[in-house]
Parts: C-alpha cells; structure tokens; sequence
C-alpha cells in the first residue's frame, strides 16, 4: 500500500484580526473560483470585482490566488512577503508572470496585525518593514524586523497563504505508521517504506507542501521498492 494523502492543513499566522469575515484561507477562494469556472454554484462573497485584495504569502499558491484575483477584476491586487523577491519561494515564472497581469509586490513586509474597522471587517493590514542579515544554520537568512516602520496597507479582502502542513489523519497512529513534530510521514528515505512493514509513502505527506516533480518522484521510487519486495 501507497499513502500519498498530501499536505492540505493551511498554516495560520496567529495575527489579531485574521477571523474576520473578509480574511479568507487561500484555498477557500480558488476553490470558489474553480467552481464559478466551472459554472457550478460558488459563493458568491468571492467576488472581488473592484475591491483591494491583499494577499499575505510568497509561494506558488499565493501566486494563484494573486493571479485569479487580478483576472475575476480586483481593484488592487498585493502581495505582501516578509523576505524579499530572490527568497520568494513561488516559482519565478508564475511571478513573472504576475507582475504582467499587475499584481503589486511588497517584499521585505511582515504583517502584524490585520486591522479592523467598529463592525469587525478587515479594512487594512499593518506590516512592519523587515531586513536579511546572515545565513542561519538552515542556510538561510535571518529576518529581523525595523522597529518603527510599521505602516498599513488598505485592504478590503485578505487571504491567508502561508503554506500547508499535512493533516495526519488517524488511520496513520491506529496502523502504527509514525510521524514527526509537525505531521509529516516517516518514511526511510531510501525504500519509501514507513514504520509499518508493507506499507509506503510520499509526497507533500512525508516533505511538507512541495512540488508536483517531487511528489511524482517519490511515487516512482517508492514503485521501485514495492515492485523488489513483491519480487523477493
Ligand atoms: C493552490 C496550489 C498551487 C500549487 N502550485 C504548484 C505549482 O505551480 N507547481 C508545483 O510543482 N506544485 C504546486 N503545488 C504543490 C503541488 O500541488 C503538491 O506539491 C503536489 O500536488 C503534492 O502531491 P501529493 O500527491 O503528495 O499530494 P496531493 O496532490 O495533495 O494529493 C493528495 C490526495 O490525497 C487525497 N486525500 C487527502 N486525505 C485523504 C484521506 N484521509 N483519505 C483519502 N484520500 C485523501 C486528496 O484528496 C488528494 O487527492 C501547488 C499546491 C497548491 C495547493
């Protein structure tokens, strides 16, 4: 058996004001939008014609919701990241590509709070500006933030995309299979094969959100091994 279950839990920035009722999870809107495409019924408080959609996020899905918000006739399209265009992790193309289509982008921005108006809608975000200092033990930068930049950028929709952790369901812990601290399948790397003898996986479940080619990848390896241990 293959478990390939994918990463779909949105990740949430704890940021006071982020239940209100025009803050929307990435996934809830291009879901909505997929079904209008399709001429199926959608939730019509998806249209974003004429209003200033701020989109918090850098990776492959904020570009889709950037992109669809600008086509379905935004107002505004912006897209806020804390770190800046060379870390973004969404494909280079698609932001590109964005940029074509008009989506503004506001790097080296973490948000801190959205801001809400005495009937409880999200009116603005407010982001403090942010810097790259040395690598970290990950390789990567370490952001710190510029005390006293904080400035607001208007919004009348904002959309969460902060990547995606797997949702471990729970016929994993009730057939032994184990995961790590933040959900992902242990597997052994080498055979794809989990903790429970028999049984494989791979993908988003066992990286963390990542990429098609990486998913299609293990899914082939992982062929490769059940195809050895039937063969034994
Ligand atoms: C909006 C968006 C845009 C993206 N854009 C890109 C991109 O441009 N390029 C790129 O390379 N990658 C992109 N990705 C990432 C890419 O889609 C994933 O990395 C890839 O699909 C992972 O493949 P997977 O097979 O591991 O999981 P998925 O493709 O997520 O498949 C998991 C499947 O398991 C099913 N499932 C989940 N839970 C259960 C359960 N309990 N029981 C039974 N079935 C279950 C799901 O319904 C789904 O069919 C994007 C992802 C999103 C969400």
């Amino acid at each position: 058996m293959f478990i390939g279950v994918g990463a779909t839990k949105a990740k949430k920035a704890s940021l006071s004001g982020e239940n209100a009722a025009n803050v929307y999870e990435a996934m809830e809107y291009l879901t909505a939008i997929q079904k209008k495409n399709f001429k199926t019924k959608y939730d019509r408080k998806f249209d974003f014609k004429d209003l200033n959609v701020v989109v918090i996020g850098g990776g492959d899905t904020a570009m889709d919701c950037l992109r669809t918000a600008k086509r379905e006739g935004a107002k505004s399209v912006t897209c806020l990241y804390r770190r800046d265009e060379y870390n973004m992790p969404g494909s280079k193309k698609e932001y590109k590509n964005a940029m074509e289509e008009g989506v503004d982008f506001t790097f080296l921005a973490a948000p801190k709070e959205i801001i809400l108006n005495d009937n409880g809608k999200a009116i603005a975000v407010e982001i403090v500006k942010t810097t790259l200092g040395l690598k970290d033990a990950s390789g990567r930068q370490k952001m710190e933030e510029i005390k006293g930049s904080e400035t607001r950028v208007k919004a009348d929709v904002v959309i969460m995309s902060l990547g995606f952790d797997p949702a471990v369901p729970s016929f994993l812990a009730e057939n032994g299979i184990e995961t790590n601290s933040w959900g992902g399948i242990i597997i052994n790397e080498t055979t794809h094969e989990t903790t429970t003898a028999g049984i494989y996986a791979g993908g988003d479940c066992f990286r963390g959100a990542d990429l098609v080619v990486t998913a299609a990848l293990d899914g082939r390896e992982a062929a490769r091994s059940i195809s050895k241990a039937l063969l034994k």
